[in-house]
């Protein structure tokens, strides 16, 4: 396969927008959005209020699509697999798919944002996908008129716990200390609402159920003292982490454990490595931030592409043109 200029490595906001200014820019890009976990967390959302553009609010899934699709508009090409292996220390970087496919490029994006957290309790991964989950949006409607509880104090919590109402009688949000960490909006939506209640300075410390979630143990954070709830379900919303496991040993960190990029560029350790959204950002992690973070990484990817040698630069005589003429920069 030729070498080509840019590959983009995720595709969330970040991703799919390196991918639409890069594509508008003629580098062509080529996206590998994951098989499983193409379009990123907003898959797993709901109703995403707070991207500009969208006054009526958009499902998380339908702006996934329509970033998609601005991206494939303008010729980037999309590629549904799993990086199994990145190697970026030379000129040219080379990713290899888990269908064994190989592609290099001399210009690399990496967004590949942050995985949920997980307790870390013994019976978390074997009670998976019986009564355990990530995503209310994927499996809420599977805890009809149940008693289910949240564990979390921020939006992600707070935006699980009310969507679950539409199917649980009863939702109880387990949080560690006394007070949500979640943005006011979302707090008052979910005080507000008859079906949630609160369970304060508590922490989940088991889960029981044989074959699927029967009920959580708790520990009280203030004076220790132990209890017990019987739930159907128990939905994860503690935060994320940055996805950072390709490039341990190859680019750097930040003590956070996000990539560590050079000032307010998306500059990484390595020459034609670029890095964006939430793998950057252990702070403010929207949807528009990483939107705008994938802005200044196909932008320093485009300056550092235009800064190599004429030779270098690859002529992809197969990659995908846009559709239609592309209009000058914005
Ligand atoms: P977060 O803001 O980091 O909140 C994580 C919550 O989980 C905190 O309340 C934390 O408790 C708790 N927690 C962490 N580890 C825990 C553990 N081991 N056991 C029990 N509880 C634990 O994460 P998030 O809610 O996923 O939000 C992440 C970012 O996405 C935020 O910037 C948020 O604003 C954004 N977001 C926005 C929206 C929206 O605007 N619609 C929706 C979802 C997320 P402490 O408070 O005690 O630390």
């Amino acid at each position: 396969m030729p070498v080509r200029q840019l590959i983009i490595v995720g595709s969330g906001p970040a991703g799919y927008t390196a991918a639409i200014y890069a594509a508008r820019a003629d580098l062509r890009p080529l996206v590998i959005a994951s098989s499983v976990e193409f379009g990123g967390e907003l898959m797993k959302t709901t109703e995403v209020e707070n991207f500009p553009g969208f006054p009526e609010g958009i499902m998380g899934p339908d702006l996934m699509t329509r970033m998609q699709q601005q991206a494939e508009r303008f010729g980037a090409e999309i590629v549904y697999d799993d990086v199994t292996r990145l190697e970026l220390t030379g000129p040219v970087k080379r990713v290899t798919l888990g269908s064994g496919a190989v592609h290099e490029a001399n210009a690399l994006v990496f967004a590949t944002g942050s995985a949920y957290r997980k307790l870390g309790l013994e019976d978390e991964a074997r009670l998976s996908g019986y009564g355990i989950s990530w995503c209310a949006t994927c499996d809420g409607a599977f805890f009809r008129q149940k008693h289910i509880a949240v564990v979390g104090g921020g939006d992600s919590a707070m935006e699980e716990a009310t969507f679950l109402t539409r199917f649980a009688d009863k939702v109880t949000v387990i949080h560690r200390r006394d007070s949500l960490r979640a943005s006011k909006t979302m707090q008052e939506r979910a005080f507000a609402d008859p079906k949630i209640e609160f369970l304060w300075n508590k922490e989940v410390t088991r889960i029981y159920g044989d074959t699927h979630v029967t009920g959580v143990g708790l520990v009280d954070t203030v004076d220790g003292s132990e209890s017990a709830l019987d739930v159907a379900g128990l939905f994860i919303a503690i935060g994320s982490d940055p996805r950072t496991h390709l490039v341990h040993g190859q680019l750097e960190l930040t003590p956070e454990g996000t990539i560590a990029v050079e000032g307010r560029s998306s500059r990484t350790n390595l020459p034609g490595v670029f890095a964006a959204g939430d793998v950057i950002d252990p702070t403010y992690r929207q949807a528009v931030t990483a939107a705008g973070s994938g802005t200044v990484a196909a932008i320093d990817a485009e300056h550092y592409l235009a800064s190599l040698p004429a030779d270098a630069i690859p002529q992809v005589a197969d990659a995908p043109r846009a559709a239609e003429p592309v209009a000058a920069s914005a």
